[in-house]
């Protein structure tokens, strides 16, 4: 296995289930398990690396994992999220709220949605005109998404958010307008470990055996034809298969496989998640920012989730891959925007914490779903499976990577 990410880690623990007597190495080029589901506590502070919060579509796979938390504070929370929209909050998604705009805008997206155009979508972008109209896609939709991919939705395939897109049309759009009916776009609820995302990582450790992962330890190479997997220290040869996690872009250059590494875009997100000594806001989970003059698309309020008593924040920027990253500017523009939506009035900053999650939202286009597959294919072929958010290049929750990895685990 290449990565101790949930998907790297969940095969594992599916492997060990099927087969308790086969040995599963875990190569991990980090010093530490968890990809992108981790957590840093600081000063009291809990933050992961970005907002994440769980929502399991399949009980049996939360169950499962639950199991293997024993005594941990598991939450279920009522999302509130909301959009900060020319100055007011109306409530997310933007598209089934529109009534909650001042009335001639709200009048624009709903003529706007009657006289939408009309044909196939060749595009992520003319979805949304097809599907929502100027209005909701000019004021929301398209602001919003190219902040977060930072690149025109034009290149995206139509179906580039897949089922994380909400969807509405316009019955449900008219119907959410009657007062007391709510729609909440992909899901009501939420569960988040009150130890941070990183607890489900201990959840997928527990059943392994000592030594199964090698932290600090990358692959480095992958002979297809000698079925050897190399390291800076050792290689290994494998008997059934490789299971990687690793950018597919990187696993394919890893086994010398020739690919087509421009269609392989994506964004990078910066996550700043700051510590103060006082509460703000309280009536919110998470904020999303449309307006480009902000420097962040969302913001995520981790101390409403846990009902503790400072402002906890999670601030994500997105990125185009390979632009260069100013933490110490964009610190101090994130602070100065903040101050400017009213979100910090008179609170001090007593922690802060940042990442870079590079690649964060892969970009999926026609021609990388195309080359997605024949990789991955042509992998498999020699019994090199390449799985997860970015070995599968794809859009997904850590259920995914869960239910995908059993799925393989068992058809292997
Ligand atoms: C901004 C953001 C917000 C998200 N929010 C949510 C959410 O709210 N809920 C949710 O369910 N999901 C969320 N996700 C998705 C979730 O983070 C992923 O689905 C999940 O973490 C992917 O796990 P993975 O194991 O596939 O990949 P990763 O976490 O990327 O793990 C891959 C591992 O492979 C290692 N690796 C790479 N190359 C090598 C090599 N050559 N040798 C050895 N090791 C290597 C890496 O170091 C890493 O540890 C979010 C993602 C992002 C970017």
């Amino acid at each position: 296995m290449i990565g101790a990410g949930v998907s790297g880690l969940g095969f594992a623990s599916w492997w060990r289930e099927l087969h308790p007597d086969e040995r599963v190495v875990v190569l991990e080029a980090d010093a530490e398990p968890g990809g992108y589901c981790r957590t840093i506590e600081r000063a009291g502070f809990v933050w992961d690396y970005s907002g994440h919060f769980f929502h399991f579509k399949d009980p049996a796979i939360e169950a499962w994992l639950r199991a293997r938390m024993p005594g941990q504070d598991v939450r279920t929370v009522t999302r509130v999220a909301k959009i900060r929209y020319a100055g007011i909050d109306i409530d997310f998604p933007f598209q089934t709220h529109i009534h909650q705009l001042p009335k001639d805008e709200f009048i624009e997206c709903l003529v706007e949605l009657f006289a939408r155009p009309t044909g196939e979508p060749r595009s992520f972008g003319e979805m949304l005109y097809q599907r929502l109209g100027k209005g909701i896609t000019e004021k929301f939709l398209r602001p919003y998404n190219e902040k977060l991919y930072a690149t025109s939705l034009d290149q995206l395939d139509v179906d580039a958010m897949g089922r994380f897109f909400p969807h509405a049309d316009v019955a449900d759009i008219v119907a959410n307008m009657r007062p007391g009916v709510r729609a909440h776009g992909y899901n009501a609820t939420f569960t988040y470990p009150a130890g941070g995302a990183v607890q489900y990582i201990h959840a997928l450790l527990r059943d392994l055996p000592p030594g199964t992962v090698a932290c600090g330890e990358p692959a480095t190479g992958v002979d297809l034809s000698a079925r050897t997997v190399a390291t800076p220290a050792r290689t290994i040869h494998y008997r059934r298969a490789v299971v990687s996690s690793a950018p597919l872009p990187r696993l394919a250059r890893m086994a010398g496989l020739p690919h087509d590494a421009s269609v392989f875009t994506s964004n990078q997100v910066l996550v700043f998640n700051l510590g103060f000594d006082a509460k703000g806001p309280r009536d919110v989970h998470w904020m999303y920012f449309p307006d480009p003059a902000t420097v962040f698309y969302r913001v995520g309020w981790y101390d409403n989730i846990l009902g503790a008593d400072r402002m906890s924040l999670y601030v994500e920027i997105g990125a185009a891959t390979g632009a260069r990253v100013d933490v110490e500017q964009l610190r101090a523009r994130v602070l100065a925007d903040l101050v400017r939506e009213g979100i910090v009035t008179d609170q001090r900053l007593v922690a802060d914490h940042h990442v870079v999650l590079d690649p964060a939202y892969v970009h999926i286009t026609r021609a990388s779903l195309a080359e997605t597959a024949r990789v991955k294919a042509a992998l498999a072929a020699a019994d090199v499976h390449s799985v997860g958010r970015y070995g599968g290049w794809t859009y997904c929750s850590i259920e995914d990577n869960l239910l995908e990895t059993r799925a393989l685990a068992r058809s292997l």
